[in-house]
């Protein structure tokens, strides 16, 4: 048996289970391994492993013998553009180890012209297959806009959501302020699709690897009460 060990956990209740965890390191991504990958195949591994963040049984990693297996290259699968929220951490949320992810992170998630070349630096030149728009339940960067928050630099940061928020308040009935749930919810989700959507306008380097089938887009939104992503269909 290469590569595989076993690992007997005892426990006084439930007696010593066998259970079968790789060798430290043996699961990082190689150039082989990415170049092996489809899109369709990153986004339901993506899937797979936020569920088992929300059945609370992450893949058992050894942090540091991942990082000296990937010290002399990096090969992620995808690059996650996230808010910078606290409780958001794209790695844990989709049980995901050293070298598996680039991410970008930015108040809203929203895409600017430095993370445009930052996401065709990681797939163009990188390598990676998927872009994951990933916004959150309850995000203050919508909640501030939605209230119209200023404050020096973070007013053109909020100015971003403005086409969501006009767009969401022709549907929508309630005040349509940053204490309407329902409200923030729906421009929330509403803020993952169109930043999706100018990815690839705004990039035609990316529009080319979509239309080629070489990388995708796809986008969620995390609950952070349960923990489970909610995929978008786009
Ligand atoms: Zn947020």
């Amino acid at each position: 048996m290469t590569g595989v060990s076993t690992f007997a956990a005892a426990s006084p209740t439930l007696g010593a289970a066998a259970v079968q965890v790789p060798e430290p390191g043996q699961e990082v991504m190689t150039a082989e391994k990415q170049s092996a990958l489809t899109p369709a195949q990153v986004l339901a591994e993506f899937k797979a492993g936020n569920q088992r963040f929300v059945e609370d049984r992450l893949t058992p990693r050894d942090y540091r013998a991942e990082g000296a297996a990937t010290a002399a290259g990096q090969y992620p699968k995808a690059i996650v553009l996230s808010c910078l929220d606290s409780r958001v951490i794209p790695e844990i949320v989709l049980d995901q180890g050293v070298g598996d992810l680039f991410v970008g992170r930015e108040a809203g998630n929203v895409e600017d012209v430095n993370m445009l070349g930052s996401m065709e630096f990681a797939t163009q030149a990188a390598g990676a297959k998927l872009i994951v728009v990933l916004g959150h339940s309850d995000c203050g960067a919508i909640k501030g806009a939605a209230d119209g928050v200023e404050m020096a630099h973070l007013t053109e940061l909020l100015a971003e959501f403005d086409g969501v928020l006009e767009k969401v308040r022709e549907s929508h009935e309630g005040p349509g302020d940053g204490s309407d749930a329902e409200f923030v919810r729906l421009v929330v989700e509403e803020n993952v699709r169109q930043t999706m959507a100018d990815i690839a306008s705004r990039s035609a380097i990316i529009r080319s690897l979509i239309e080629s089938g070489d990388v995708a887009i796809a986008g969620g939104v995390y609950d952070l009460s349960t923990g489970q992503v909610k995929w978008l269909d786009f």
